[in-house]
């Protein structure tokens, strides 16, 4: 409990921790509230990378949530990150939503479908048996292969449908070429999201409801992890797990008195 309350910044997950299938997840708004109050950070950090930093204040917004654009770190925000060099524009060939081909432009990659380096598959509800084709060309002439996130599959008010981590696999089919994915649990969505607030690990928290993903990644990156039992994640699995969160709470606003 010393290490939370020692904690100025907060690294939280989105889906299953702030937002639930019904909308806001009780508690997480007072918890919001409570992190301004001290003047802390606060980052939502998610493999989501269907939504643009500002879609996503919106769909906050929409559930009484206030957020910033710059207190949103995607997976797909992270993989730009990853892709680019720093000195040059890296030639990229994406596959996915705005969210995808607005990050790439933020971080100074240009799109190139002819001599692209790497080759970006992201989240989409629309994808392109042409678009797969070229990705699988590009990849077969040694572009580099880079995911957005793991998930297999995506829920919709239908049911799952094909995730990133599917199509990927797809790809990696087609070509005998594994994916480098960027999203949690690789524990480097975590440090570029602190590296890009400068924060230092030994400040921060990382709050999930995915032990497998949310824990392992925090755990990694050597943060303070707490797990939250308000989305996917039960206390049975707790025990079955490789990694250990260092806190389990109901959910956020069991954290407001640990502020
Ligand atoms: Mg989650």
């Amino acid at each position: 409990m010393d290490r939370l309350r020692e904690a100025t910044t907060w690294l939280c997950d989105m889906d299953g921790v702030l937002l639930g299938p019904n909308g806001l997840i009780p508690g997480a708004d007072t918890f919001v509230e409570r992190v301004r109050e001290r003047g802390h950070g606060l980052q939502v950090v998610t493999n989501n990378s269907l939504f643009t930093p500002d879609e996503i204040v919106e769909r906050m917004a929409k559930v009484g949530l206030s957020m910033r654009p710059e207190e949103i770190w995607t997976s797909a925000m992270a993989a730009a990150s990853y892709v680019s060099d720093g000195t040059r524009a890296t030639r990229v060939f994406a596959i996915g939503r705005p969210a995808i081909h607005d990050a790439l432009s933020d971080f100074g990659c240009v799109v190139d479908a002819s001599t692209a380096e790497v080759v970006v598959l992201a989240e989409t509800r629309n994808y392109d048996f042409d678009e797969f084709a070229r990705a699988v060309q590009l990849i077969d002439q040694g572009a580099a292969f880079v995911a957005t996130n793991p998930e297999p599959t995506s829920p919709t008010l239908n049911g799952p449908v094909p995730g990133c981590g599917a199509m990927a696999a797809l790809i990696e089919r087609a070509t005998g070429v594994a994916p480098h994915i960027v999203g949690k649990p690789n524990p480097g969505m975590i440090r570029s999201g602190l590296a890009r607030l400068g924060v230092d690990t030994a400040q921060a928290v990382l709050v999930g409801d995915r032990i497998e993903t949310d824990v392992v990644a925090g755990a990694q990156a050597g943060l303070t992890t707490v797990l939250v039992l308000s989305g996917v994640t039960t206390l049975e699995e707790v025990g079955q797990a490789v990694t250990a969160p260092d806190i389990i709470v109901g959910s956020l606003g069991e954290l407001v008195h640990l502020l």
